[in-house]
């Protein structure tokens, strides 16, 4: 029997867990064919989420965990959750019943019919501001324009992966991650499956603006180096303008024998190329700090327990 494991990112999640875990028992008895792996990430969780994981684990020996010894951020749990998976196949969910359980017999559907990597896709999303849906469709809009890797839009991390690409994405050990960017880079045969957003069903977002923000930045830098480019492509009209003005200001002086007097121009300039090179420097900050972070060589995450078992970190 095949073996699917799901592996759920869990943050502060125990209000929405016992939801979770209902949901997912009716799923997994309508599935007899399969053998089912959960695999829980609690990704340092200060309320009783992995009490509630352990207490499951205890009546269902499908559950299976990994405990982080802190809070490293979603991205760090779902590598994590490829590193422990023991699936012929994986599936990324979130605890707070974003995505639907009840569409996996259809990620199954496609993945048998030899599709690697069975995304879904947001028709709608319910209980989210315009202000979240319109920034996230602009950033796709944008990561697009900056690489010729095609992106899947309105496409969150809820998918199913072959093992085949579970082992890509193991390979790319990359400290600031963008899952994003690495399941289109890796390729492979990709089908798209269409399913409405729900709102979470209890809890709290763990999002904000700045995680956002950190993560739009993040997804960049990490696929392209293209924002590098831009100092090129402004710096070379620049340098013509400056160049033609530099001479006509001589010129002029030149001929009609009078002092520069354009010290309003001059002011308008400094202020024109500090604003450039601040721009340039913000970018070249950008790509040092990634390689200040991946010239460390940490590891990604580190563990407190894996199903019980004591991480020695020997
Ligand atoms: N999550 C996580 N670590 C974090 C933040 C979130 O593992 O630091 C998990 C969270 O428990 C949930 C999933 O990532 O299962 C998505 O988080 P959330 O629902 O808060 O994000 P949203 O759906 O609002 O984008
Ligand atoms: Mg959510």
């Amino acid at each position: 029997m095949k073996k699917i494991t799901i592996i759920i990112p869990a943050y502060n999640e125990e209000e929405s867990l016992p939801f979770l875990y209902e949901r997912l028992e009716k799923l997994m008895k309508s599935i007899n064919n399969y053998e089912f792996e959960i695999l829980f990430v609690n990704d340092g969780s200060k309320d009783k989420t992995i009490d509630l994981i352990k207490e499951y684990r205890e009546k269902d020996n499908r559950i299976s965990y990994v405990d982080f010894s802190r809070n490293f951020g979603k991205e760090t749990a779902m590598i994590a959750g490829l590193d422990y998976a023991k699936g012929d196949c994986v599936i990324f969910m979130d605890a707070d019943l974003q995505d639907p359980p009840e569409l996996i017999p259809e990620l199954i559907k496609w993945w048998e019919q030899g599709y690697d990597d069975v995304y879904a896709r947001r028709k709608s999303r319910k209980g989210e501001t315009w202000l979240k849906k319109f920034t996230s469709k602009m950033y796709y809009r944008v990561l697009q324009s900056l690489t010729n890797v095609e992106i899947q839009r309105d496409t969150g991390d809820f998918r199913l992966l072959d093992r085949r690409c579970v082992n890509a994405l193991k390979k790319l050990r990359e400290s600031q991650r963008c899952s994003k960017s690495m399941f289109s880079w890796i390729g492979y045969k990709k089908k798209e499956v269409l399913y409405d957003r729900d709102p979470r069903i209890a809890g709290k977002t763990k999002w904000n603006y700045k995680k956002l923000v950190d993560l739009a930045i993040d997804g960049i830098t990490s696929f392209t180096t293209s924002p590098l480019r831009i100092s090129t492509y402004l710096c070379i009209p620049t340098f013509l303008v400056l160049g033609i003005y530099f001479i006509y200001v001589i010129i002029k002086a030149i001929v009609t024998s009078t002092a520069i007097q354009a010290f309003q121009a001059i002011i308008l300039l400094i202020l024109f190329f500090a604003g450039v090179q601040i721009l340039l420097f913000g970018i070249i900050g950008e790509y040092l700090g990634r390689i200040f972070n991946e010239t460390k060589q940490r590891p990604l995450y580190l563990v407190n327990e894996y199903n019980g078992i004591r991480e020695e970190n020997e």
